[in-house]
């Protein structure tokens, strides 16, 4: 069988409408080669809703595709520029360590983005080695997959694989390649490097190519800048409150890592919460808490702020009407992120209709969480199967209260309990992948080559809502020696 052969016969079906954009928005270039990849692991369902073929896949063909030594026909790499607002501090950015191989076409017409992470230097990696770590590609792979199941947009993780090279951070490790499939890469940071350095026709190419890859239905209407503008505002309102229903944190909410999409990405020192704390933070650099748990709804306004500044010359002609429209479009953010978290809520105490007092029985069963110390994700399980378990919180006066409140709530409402109950047991994850599990299963495939760990937690991930026996083993707390937890960004 001939090498070409055996790539075409993996599926790969590449289109690149990206570098038919102005030039200045990449640099065309391949990946550099790695000493002796390794298959470390496949996500078989999504390679084969890609079109791809598995065994090619994993084939020594396949592989050295995944490891960015052999370019798939059609293919035709690129590192893309961006810029971003890091911690509040604009920097030019771009693909430091990450290469797009192209767009798939999936068998449904679908297009998604195929990007090499960690496949050697670009010229926007600035100091770093283009490379990246196993143990956080794994991590990565881990936690989008996850996120994906709990229903939360996503960019998704195709395959690991190790370079049989290695890199160098506080200790050496293996080096590794994730596959990563994105609906886009574009990030409100593209907007910013472009708004910023390229020209007014520039800029329109840029929003257009958003506008036809996201949202086709409205490239045709006139006023189609502000409809951008308007629906990467609802998409993130839809993100940001799913995050929050879960206690996702993502730790580094840059603008560069926030994407036009409404996808997740960027999984670096993202952890989920444990005991509910607004004020959660994991990230070991975010020493002011700027990207706090209960700060990512106002980080999210802000950075689609500066995505709106950067679309102003295409909203109007005039200066202050352009202004009038983007701020407008921002301060509906706060309504609509406000809306999707309420009826997230409300789903997850089993309430199908709105009163205007859900609120303040969702902040009173917040705050006693707070207040005790409770496990986020626990108490609401705990709630779905009215089953209190051994915490704190519902030995108390107050949560006997708030149960009365709440019990009386539900039956203020047309649908049977059996009802509220399936709608709380979908609302509501039998589990999340927990730090410690997390790092279980990183630690048993980094240092001992066990792969088991990592398949198990995998598998009970794969479906939160099922609420299966087996997940009650994955549901339990860390030990106080694992907390508090810290998450470090030299990946
Ligand atoms: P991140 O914190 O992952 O959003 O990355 C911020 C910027 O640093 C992006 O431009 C990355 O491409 C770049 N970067 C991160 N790690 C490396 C690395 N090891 N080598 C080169 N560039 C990197
Ligand atoms: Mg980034």
């Amino acid at each position: 069988m001939t090498e070409k052969k055996a790539i075409i016969e993996s599926g790969w079906n590449f289109d690149n409408s990206y570098t038919r954009l102005p030039k200045s928005f990449f640099t065309r270039l391949d990946p550099t080669p790695v000493r002796s990849p390794k298959l470390i692991i496949l996500n078989d369902l999504l390679a084969t809703s890609l079109g791809l073929n598995v065994q090619a896949l994993q084939s020594n063909d396949g592989v050295a595709v995944l490891a960015g030594i052999q370019i798939p026909e059609g293919a035709l790499p690129l590192a893309q520029a961006y810029a971003g607002h890091q911690f509040g501090h604009f920097t030019v950015l771009g693909d430091g360590r990450a290469l797009l191989l192209g767009e798939q076409i999936t068998p449904l017409g679908e297009r998604v983005d195929i990007q090499l992470k960690g496949s050697g230097k670009t010229p926007y990696s600035r100091r770093g080695d283009g490379r990246a770590a196993l143990g956080p590609m794994l991590r990565e792979y881990i936690i989008s997959e996850a996120m994906h199941a709990l229903g939360i947009a996503t960019t998704r993780s195709l395959a690991v694989v190790t370079t049989g090279e290695s890199v160098f951070r506080e200790t050496e490790q293996p080096g590794a390649i994730l596959t990563r499939v994105a609906a886009s890469h574009l990030r409100v940071g593209t907007f910013q490097y472009v708004s910023k350095w390229g020209t007014f026709e520039d800029l329109r190419a840029l929003a257009d190519y958003a506008l036809q890859r996201h949202f086709p239905e409205i490239y045709a209407v006139e006023s189609r800048y502000l409809y951008l503008l308007q629906e990467v505002i609802k998409r993130q309102a839809v993100l940001i409150a799913k995050w929050q229903l879960v206690g996702f944190i993502h730790g580094v909410m840059n603008t560069d890592n926030m994407t036009i999409s409404g996808e997740t990405i960027d999984y670096g020192p993202c952890a989920f919460m444990d005991t509910y704390d607004p004020a959660t933070v994991f990230s070991s650099i975010d020493i002011n808490g700027r990207y706090a748990y209960s700060n990512q709804p106002y980080i999210a306004a802000w950075n689609l702020a500066r995505f709106a500044e950067t679309l102003l010359p295409l909203l109007h002609v005039d200066e202050a009407q352009a202004f009038k429209l983007a701020e407008d479009a921002i301060s509906d953010f706060t309504e609509l992120y406000h809306r999707n978290w309420l009826a997230g809520m409300r789903a997850k105490l089993g309430i199908f209709n709105e009163e205007l007092q859900d609120e303040s029985l969702i902040e009173g069963l917040l705050s006693m969480m707070q207040k005790y110390r409770a496990d986020y994700t626990n108490t609401f399980r705990t709630l779905t199967f009215d089953k209190p378990e051994d915490t704190v919180l519902f030995g108390t006066t107050e949560y006997a209260q708030w149960h009365e409140l709440w019990q009386a709530r539900l039956g203020r409402q047309q649908e049977e309990k059996a009802a509220s109950h399936q709608l709380m047991k979908n609302s509501n994850p039998a589990l999340i992948p927990r730090n410690h599990r997390v790092e279980d299963a990183l630690e048993a495939m980094v240092k001992q080559g066990d792969y088991s760990v990592m398949e198990r937690l995998l598998d009970v991930l794969s479906s939160p809502y099922v609420h299966s026996p087996e997940q009650a083993d994955y549901s339990s707390l860390p030990s106080l020696s694992n907390r508090p937890y810290q998450t470090y960004c030299g990946t």
